[in-house]
C-alpha cells in the first residue's frame, strides 16, 4: 500500500486521546488527508497542517503525542520545525516521525540531530508507517507512565503531609488515565465510605458516601481486586443504582493493598464518560494503586511518631505522682509569660502554696497516705483554678500557679479561693481530717506605667511570691499573704 491509495472510510468518532493524538504535517494536503484519514481509521484523534509554522501554532494550542512530520516543505522545513519543538519545554517530550523523500544518509541523520525520534522514506508503506506510529506512541505511552511515576514517587517519599500524598496521586492518575474524575475512598464498612483526596479539589478530605450506591465499589473491596465497568448502562452490576447516574460511564476500581492492618482499607476510583479503559490503563493504575498504598503506609508512620514524640514531651513536662506539671516545665513556662507580659504590658502574678504541717501528716498516717493527700490536693486545685492559670508541682508539697494577665488583686482572691477549697475539702487518706494551706501571691505590674524590670528579673517574681508565703507560715498559716503585705484573717 503506497501514498497514492485513497483510503475512505467513515472516520471512527474521535477516541479518548489516551489512544493517541497525532499531527500529520505536510505541504502536500493529498498527502496530509490520506495519512489523517487512514489513521483515523485505526483509531487515532488527527489533526492537519500543510506548513511549519501552522504545525507549530496547533501543537502549541494542543501539544500531539506524536507527528507526522514532512522534512522538505518550502518556507520553514521539518528540521526547522522540529529544532523548535525541541526548544519549547511543553513540546520537548513530543515523539518526531521525519517523513523523508530521499534515502539519504545524511538526511536521516540531520533528522535525528534535531530531535526527531523516527523516521520513514517516501514513498512509504501504510503498514510500515503505521507499525511505527504504534512502536512511538507506545514509547511515548511508557516514557508518560514513567514520568507520572516518578512525581508520584517523589511526592510519596518528600511529602509526609498524609493529604498533600493523596492529592497527587489522584491527581497524576486522572491525568494519566484520562479520568473526569479519580478519587481515594476509605472504607468504613460495607456501607460507609469516605472520599479522602479527590483531583478536582486540593482541599476536600473525608467526605462521606453511602457505599450502598456504588456497587463497584462494594465489589471491589469485597473481592479485593480491581473491578472495571465498561459501561454503567449496560453493565448488570450497575443496574439497581443505574438511576442515580446521570451520564453514561466507564468506571473502575482498584483496592489498595496497604501493608498495615491498622490503616483500614482503601480503593482507587477513577472514571469517565464513553470509552472503556485499556488493559495499559488498568495495570497502571494498579501500579499507582501500590504507590499509594505506600505513601499511606510512610505518612502514618510519620504520624505515629509526632504522637510519639508529643506522648515523650508529655511525659517529660509532667509529674509521675500528681500528673500536674513538673518543675521544669513552669519555669519554661515563666519564661515565655514574661516576655509576653513584658512585650504586651500586661500584669502577671503567681502564687506559690505550701501545705501546713505536712511533716505530722506522713507522721500521723504514714508516708503511702501522705503522698495519697498529695494526689487528692492536686486535683482540688486543678478543679479550682482558671484554665488561663498554670498549675504546677513546684516541689514536694509545694505547689506553684501561674495567672498571665492578672492583677494582684485578683491574684490574691484566686489564692484565697484555692485555700477555702483545700480547707473545706473532705481527704479520703485523712479519715476528714482538714488540710490547710498557705499561700503566697506576688504580681510583676507589667500593666502599670511606673513599672519596669529588667529582663533577667523573672526570678524577682518566685523570690517576692516566697517571701510572702514565709510570711503567711510565721503568721500562723492557713493565710494568703500578698508581697505587700495584705493578709487574710479567718
Ligand atoms: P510547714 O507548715 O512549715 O510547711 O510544715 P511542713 O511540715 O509542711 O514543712 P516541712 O518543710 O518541715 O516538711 C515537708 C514535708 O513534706 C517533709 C517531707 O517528707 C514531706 N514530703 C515532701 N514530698 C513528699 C512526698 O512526695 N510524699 C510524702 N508523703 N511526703 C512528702
Ligand atoms: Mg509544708
Ligand atoms: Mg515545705
Amino acid at each position: 500500500m503506497t501514498t497514492d491509495l485513497k483510503v475512505s472510510v467513515e472516520p471512527r468518532p474521535p477516541r479518548a486521546a489516551s489512544d493517541g493524538y497525532i499531527l500529520v504535517v505536510d505541504d502536500d494536503p493529498s498527502i496530509c488527508d490520506t495519512l489523517a484519514t487512514m489513521l483515523q481509521f485505526k483509531g487515532y484523534r488527527t489533526e492537519v497542517a500543510h506548513t511549519g509554522p501552522n504545525a507549530l501554532k496547533i501543537a502549541r494550542g494542543d501539544p500531539p503525542d506524536l507527528v507526522l512530520l514532512d522534512l522538505m516543505m518550502p518556507e520553514m522545513d521539518g528540521l526547522a520545525v522540529c529544532r523548535e519543538f525541541q526548544a519549547d519545554p511543553r513540546l520537548a517530550d513530543v515523539r518526531v516521525l521525519m517523513l523523508t523523500a530521499r534515502d539519504g544518509r545524511k538526511d536521516v541523520v540531520q533528522a535525528l540531530e534535531a530531535g526527531a525520534s523516527d523516521y520513514v522514506t517516501k514513498p512509504f508503506y501504510i503498514d510500515e508507517l503505521v507499525a511505527r506510529v504504534h512502536t512511538n506512541l507506545e514509547v511515548k505511552r511508557y516514557h508518560d507512565d514513567l514520568a507520572a511515576m516518578l512525581r508520584i514517587s517523589q511526592a510519596v517519599s518528600s511529602s509526609l503531609e498524609i493529604e498533600k500524598v493523596l492529592y497527587t496521586i489522584v491527581s497524576e492518575l486522572a491525568q494519566v488515565v484520562q479520568s473526569d474524575r479519580a478519587s481515594l475512598i476509605k472504607i468504613v464498612d460495607r456501607h460507609t465510605g469516605y472520599v479522602v483526596a479527590t483531583q478536582d479539589d486540593p482541599n476536600l478530605h473525608n467526605l462521606s458516601i453511602d457505599l450502598d450506591g456504588y456497587p463497584e465499589i462494594q465489589k471491589a473491596s469485597a473481592e479485593g481486586d480491581v473491578v472495571v465497568v465498561d459501561d454503567t448502562h449496560t453493565d448488570p452490576l450497575i443496574g439497581p443504582v443505574l438511576h442515580t447516574l446521570p451520564a453514561r460511564k466507564s468506571i473502575m476500581i482498584v483496592p489498595l493493598r496497604v501493608q498495615r492492618a491498622d490503616l483500614g482499607e482503601y480503593v482507587l476510583q477513577s472514571s469517565r464518560r464513553y470509552w472503556p479503559y485499556t488493559e495499559h490503563e488498568i495495570k497502571f493504575a494498579r501500579v499507582v494503586a501500590n504507590a499509594a498504598a505506600n505513601g499511606l503506609a510512610n505518612a502514618a508512620l510519620y504520624e505515629q511518631a509526632e504522637i510519639d514524640n508529643q506522648r515523650l514531651t508529655r511525659l517529660a513536662n509532667t509529674d509521675d505522682q500528681t500528673g500536674l506539671y513538673n518543675h521544669r516545665y513552669f519555669y519554661q513556662r515563666l519564661e515565655e509569660e514574661f516576655k509576653r507580659a513584658d512585650r504586651y504590658g500586661s500584669d502577671l502574678s503567681l502564687i506559690l502554696l505550701d501545705i501546713d504541717h505536712f511533716k505530722q501528716v506522713n507522721d500521723t498516717y504514714g508516708h503511702q497516705q501522705g503522698d495519697a493527700v498529695l494526689r487528692e490536693l492536686a486535683a482540688v486545685l486543678h478543679r479550682t483554678i482558671r484554665e488561663t492559670d498554670l498549675l504546677a508541682r513546684y516541689g514536694g508539697e509545694e505547689f506553684a500557679v501561674l495567672l498571665p494577665e492578672t492583677n494582684l488583686a485578683g491574684t490574691y482572691q484566686q489564692a484565697e479561693r484555692l485555700r477555702r477549697q483545700v480547707k473545706a475539702h473532705y481527704f479520703e487518706a485523712l479519715m476528714g481530717k482538714p488540710l490547710t494551706i498557705s499561700c503566697g501571691v506576688a504580681c510583676l505590674p507589667f500593666a502599670t506605667e511606673a513599672f519596669a524590670v529588667p529582663r533577667q528579673r523573672q526570678d524577682a517574681l518566685i523570690s517576692w511570691a516566697d517571701q510572702a508565703l514565709y510570711t503567711a507560715k510565721r503568721g500562723g498559716r492557713d493565710r494568703t499573704i500578698t508581697f505587700e503585705g495584705r493578709q487574710s484573717h479567718e
